[in-house]
């Protein structure tokens, strides 16, 4: 990071579901650090995800921010506004070999490999490399067959370029910073561009995290281990990568981390039985 310059924070929502107690965390610890160390404070739609992202989800996402009182600067970026962007950082990577067609589907991927095969820190299978081994002409005959496929990085490719150590900068509420040590291979070969859309959340992270000039990444620990894919890419792509800090998430009272995939209750839900923005703010341990 610069010394001196204004230090640049976000709060990222993706409109996937109503938010929930852990995304007010999130928002409000953002709003809570940039206060502390002088910051600005912006928000992202990150709505790549054309089926489960939904306007009323987003509209959604705009009130709950509105009722809690945090005031992030406009213009608000909205991530499925700039899949041109997306595409041609995806193309560069491609075109330098760093990223491949991957015409395997998901079940697939789950057929091919061991129940007891090496996983990524998310749990998925690590992909076995397939389609890395095909040639290009048949990838070329593929892709203009019109076969579905995504895009995923070649990680040992990667890596020569970039061979690292890789590392990135954690910093602490009191605004204290030390390094820590990056594994990316720890990914494989991770899909960097969706069969939807020209981009996946690693690669529109990073690149919106630059664009938008973020120095100071604050979001839940559930998102520690793709810090690590992360600063590759901002290395192959020539991006400056933020300080990060990873907070703890919020559990419900079965010690699961609050997920709005698991009906946990939504910011709508509380304001709709009563709760006030003070109440919650307190509740979270915020002023
Ligand atoms: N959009 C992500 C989410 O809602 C957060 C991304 C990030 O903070 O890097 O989980």
């Amino acid at each position: 990071m610069s010394g001196g310059a204004t230090p640049v924070f976000r709060f990222a929502p993706s409109p996937n579901g109503r938010l929930h107690l852990g995304h007010a965390y999130s928002a409000l610890l953002n709003e809570d650090m940039a206060r502390r160390l002088g910051g600005r404070l912006l928000l992202r739609i990150e709505d790549i995800d054309p089926v489960r992202s939904r306007p009323e989800l987003v509209a959604g996402i705009f009130s709950d921010i509105d009722w809690l009182g945090i005031a992030f600067e406009a213009p608000v970026r909205r991530q499925s506004e700039h899949m041109a962007e997306y595409r041609h950082a995806l193309e560069g990577l491609a075109g330098r070999g760093l990223a491949y067609p991957c015409f395997c589907s998901r079940g697939q991927i789950a057929a091919m490999v061991a129940a007891d095969a090496p996983r990524d820190p998310d749990g998925g299978p690590l992909y076995p490399g397939t389609c890395r081994a095909l040639s290009g002409e048949e990838a070329a005959r593929r892709r203009a067959a019109g076969e579905p496929h995504a895009w995923r990085l070649d990680m040992a490719r990667a890596l020569a370029q970039a061979p690292g150590p890789h590392a990135y900068t954690a910093f602490d509420a009191e605004g204290g910073e030390r390094r820590l040590s990056a594994d990316p291979a720890r990914w494989g070969d991770p899909v960097i561009g969706r069969r939807d859309v020209p981009t996946s959340y690693h690669l529109a992270v990073v690149l919106d995290d630059a664009a938008q000039g973020v120095s100071h990444v604050v979001r839940g620990q559930d998102l520690e281990a793709a810090t690590d894919l992360h600063v590759l890419l901002q290395e192959l792509l020539g991006l400056a990568s933020p300080a990060y800090h990873h907070h703890a998430l919020l559990r419900g009272p079965d010690g699961e981390k609050l997920a709005k995939s698991k009906g946990s209750e939504s910011l709508a839900d509380l304001r709709a039985r009563g709760a006030s923005a003070a109440d919650l703010r307190a509740r979270l341990g915020f002023s």
